[in-house]
Order: structure tokens, then sequence, then C-alpha cells
């Protein structure tokens, strides 16, 4: 298998290759050449493996360079750090949760970033790779101590972390500041999400930073979903849901159903995409996304336009007006990398651009107001005893209001790291203390207050950097300076 960018189809690489880098040269995101389909007989066979297994049987197509028994060691040492699942399901009427949030960090992003380390790992052995790796990572709150957990003490890596200060939650940023390991580095940055998204693209663009890097033995490299290592692992849990969802509603193999995804950066979602181009039965797919609602805008009005202000929403990680992985749909759709550059260029310059030809009608999408996230909020713990983070409540919301047939809403985040707006929401009133709020949503919640985040207060902060937009360059370098 090989991976080609978004914005120059010359420019064709292996798996290690786009993995260690990144971004391609020329600002691109690598995506795979073509996509391995699934016959009925195929997805009959898959629909029986466990997680683990069936991941193995999806990625070894992807990463075909691996050596297999390297691929299934890893696979299976990431998700041994799921304590007592990899996911989980909760059935609502004709809607399945489908629960991604039991990883060490209770966010979905450890779905992908407790197998990236591995993968790079296996990539560094591949290309005789002989230089240490700078991670740089920016984040909206649950990427960043996803990965700080994933790369924490991993040799010859660091990790670096860039948080917009107000714009993630109070218990995201303790989860990120308590970080321990010799490796991790945190930084608030005096800006917003797209801020940091932005900057860490033009430090993998910048020459001079580049050079700095390869002269102190790293090179630059990504735990966003800009990175296809990231991406990929996420198409497994569409399938393993896929077949739970048939096993329970008695349904046959190639029925459909449809999939409503809480949308940031595009890259969940664009991975059911992928898996629908592996033949997965889905029918429908509804992009759904809170007050920041560029997308819902794009998909209703085909122009882009990010020249708005940022809200703060009570789904902080879904805060976002820059959506990377859209590039790689957009690229999905043509193929054609001359109208990626010119449309790319367009949103770079002016902040927007229009798509010329309609979507196909497989895809739609839905914003949730503040309002919308509590009532659904409410109403799903009144109809079916279920506490749900306001993230998920965003796509439940979005597939309630939009229900054909079988359906599968993605649940990105415990409700333990968003206590306030979900007691709210339960027209119960947060206290100041952390603690004291995680308590009195554990009557609510079916499940217990996870170990992480019990006595998080007394944590030490061991990372309180707060840096403008201008200092970052000149940390990281003293970062790789140190090594
Ligand atoms: C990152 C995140 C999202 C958005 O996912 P994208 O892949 O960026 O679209 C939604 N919910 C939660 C809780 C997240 O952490």
């Amino acid at each position: 298998m090989k991976y080609v960018s978004t914005r120059n189809n010359k420019d064709i690489q292996n798996a290690s290759f786009a993995i260690l880098n990144s971004l391609s040269k020329d600002g691109g995101l690598y995506v795979p050449e073509n996509f391995p389909k699934f016959s009925k007989k195929d997805l009959e066979k898959l629909s029986s493996l466990n997680y683990t297994d069936l991941c193995f049987e999806i990625l070894k197509l992807f990463f075909d360079e691996f050596d297999e028994n390297d691929l299934k060691d890893a696979i299976e040492k990431a998700y041994g750090k799921f304590k007592e699942k990899i996911v989980g399901f909760k059935k609502m009427d004709a809607i399945t949760n489908l629960e991604l949030f039991w990883g060490p960090t209770l966010a979905f992003k450890d779905m992908a970033l407790s197998l990236l380390p591995y993968l790079l790992k296996l990539s560094v052995k591949k290309e005789n790779f002989k230089k240490n790796i700078m991670i740089l990572t920016a984040t909206s709150g649950d990427t960043g101590k996803a990965s700080l957990e994933a790369f924490k003490d991993v040799e010859n890596t660091e990790i670096t972390v860039l948080y917009p200060t107000d714009g993630v939650s109070e218990i995201q940023k303790l989860q990120m500041a308590t970080t321990t390991g010799k490796n991790t580095h945190v930084y608030a940055i005096k800006g917003n999400f797209d801020d940091c998204q932005r900057k860490v693209k033009e430090i993998f663009e910048n020459d001079e930073m580049k050079n700095f890097a390869d002269e102190n033995n790293f090179i630059f490299s990504s735990a966003n979903s800009i990175n296809i290592g990231r991406l990929l692992p996420q198409i497994v849990y569409y399938f393993y849901a896929y077949f739970r969802i048939i096993e329970n509603e008695n349904m046959n193999i190639l029925d459909k159903i449809d999939v409503s995804v809480p949308t940031g950066n595009f890259g969940d979602i664009l991975a059911g995409i992928y898996a629908k181009e592996m033949n997965l039965p889905i029918k429908n797919f509804i992009v759904a996304s809170n007050s920041n609602n560029v997308l819902t805008d794009f998909f209703n009005t085909k122009i882009y336009d990010s020249k708005r202000n940022l809200i703060k929403t009570s789904s902080p990680s879904m805060d976002i007006l820059i959506s990377s992985n859209l590039e790689r749909y957009l690229y999905l759709l043509c193929k054609d990398t001359n109208v990626i550059n010119k449309k790319m260029n367009e949103l770079k310059n002016t902040g927007k651009f229009k798509r010329d030809l309609d979507f196909p009608d497989d895809i739609s999408a839905k914003f949730a107001t503040e309002k919308d996230v509590s009532e659904t909020i409410y109403n799903a713990y009144l109809s079916y005893n279920y506490i749900m983070d306001p993230h998920s409540a965003i796509a439940f919301f979005a597939m309630k209001n939009n229900l054909k047939r079988q359906s599968l809403v993605i649940s990105t985040a415990s409700c333990y790291k968003f206590p306030n707006k979900i007691l709210e929401s339960l027209k119960l009133d947060p206290d100041k203390d952390i603690e004291k709020n995680l308590q009195l949503l554990s009557f609510y919640a079916t499940y217990e207050i996870p170990d992480e985040l019990k006595d998080l207060k007394n944590k030490k902060i061991l990372h309180k950097e707060i840096l403008s937009k201008n200092e970052i360059e000149e940390k990281i370098k003293t970062l790789l300076e140190k090594k």
C-alpha cells in the first residue's frame, strides 16, 4: 500500500515515510492510494472477530510493509492498556451509542493514539531511521493528554503539546498539566485551537526550523489526525460497531445503517467514510457540529467560511474553525491535486473557499446549540437512564432528528471529563470544587469515577508555562537543543 499527497500526485510514499513525516513537503496530507474492498464473504468472516483481531485484519492491508507479527504485537500492546473494555455499547431504541472512551485518558483519541507510538517504532525500524523524533501536537483538549500518555518515556522521542489557554475544560487542563515523564512538554498558548494547529503546520513547513531540528538530530512528526497513522486505526471501530448492530438487531450482513459523528477536525468521520469505501454497508453520514458550525454551513451552502469568531462551547474538543481532514475528504471526492491546491490556497489566503460540485447524497450536516445539548443530555437521562458527555450529545441530537433506520452514534468522551455542563443540564448546581462535581455526577452516571480522574486535585502540577504565539518556535528550539 502506498500513500499519496493530496497536493501532489507524484509524491507517493510508503506507510513508514508517511507516518514519520506526517505532512508532505507541499503541505498536503497523505492518503492511501486506494482502498481495499471487502466482499460479503469477507465481511461475514470479519464479523465474528474480537476487537484486536479485527484491527489486525484491517490494518495489515494498509501497513503491509510491517512484519505481521510485529503489527499484531503492537495492536495487542496498545489495546492491552484499556482496562475494562476496548469499546462499549449503549442501545437507545434504534440508536446504538458506540462508547470510545474506555482508554487510558477517557476520550476516543486513545483509540488511535495508543497505537501510534508502536506504528512510529515500526516505521523507524523499517526506514532504518537514526534520528530522534519531536512530536508536535496541537490540541483542543483530548489529543493532548492522549498523546502525552501514549508517548511518555518512549525512547528517542520528545512530545510537545500546545493547547489554547482558555479553550479546554478544567479537567482536560489538569489532566495535561499533571503528566509525568521525562520527555513531556506542555504549553498553554495565548490563542485558540486554530492558532495552535496553524503553528504546528507552519513549523512543519518552515525550512529554518526543519534544518535546526536536523542539526540537532531530530525530525518533527505529529500526533494530530493529519498523521495517517492516527487516522487509519479509527476505521476499525466502524466495522466492529456495525457487526454488533447486525448481531443485536438480527439484521443481515449487507443491511445498511446510518452514522452520526461529533466532528471537529473531520478525522473521526473520515475514518467512517473510509470504512464505507471498503464496502462497510453504511447508508448515510451525519456531520454533527456545535455552535462553531462551519461544517454545517459548508455542507448546506458549499461555502467554507472560517472568517467568524470562534465560540467557546461546552464541547471544547470541537471548537475548531479550520477542519484539517476535510482536505482528505475533498481529495477522495475529486482525486484532483490541482483542485485541492487551489481550494486550500484560497482558504489560507482568504479564510474561505467554495466547492464547485454538489456533495454526494450520503452525507449531511447538522449542528446543536448549547440549549440542544442540555436538553439532549437531560432527556437521555430521563428516557434511558444514561449520561452523555456534551460532544456525544451533539451527535445523538443530530441523529435523533433524522432517524430513518438502525443507526450508530459515535460517543467520544467520558461524561466525567465535562461534569459542569452535565450537572447544569440535569438542573443541578455545579460546585466550584471539581471533585464535588465528580462525586455528584457519579450518582447519576452508570459507571464510577475513573481512576485517571480520582485525586486529580492532589496530583502535582508539572507544566505551567504560558506562551504567546510568537514564542513557540524559540521554545521548541530550546527543547531540541537540550537533547
Ligand atoms: C477530538 C474530539 C472530537 C472531534 O473529532 P475529530 O476527529 O477532530 O472530528 C469530538 N469529541 C471529542 C470528545 C474529541 O476529543
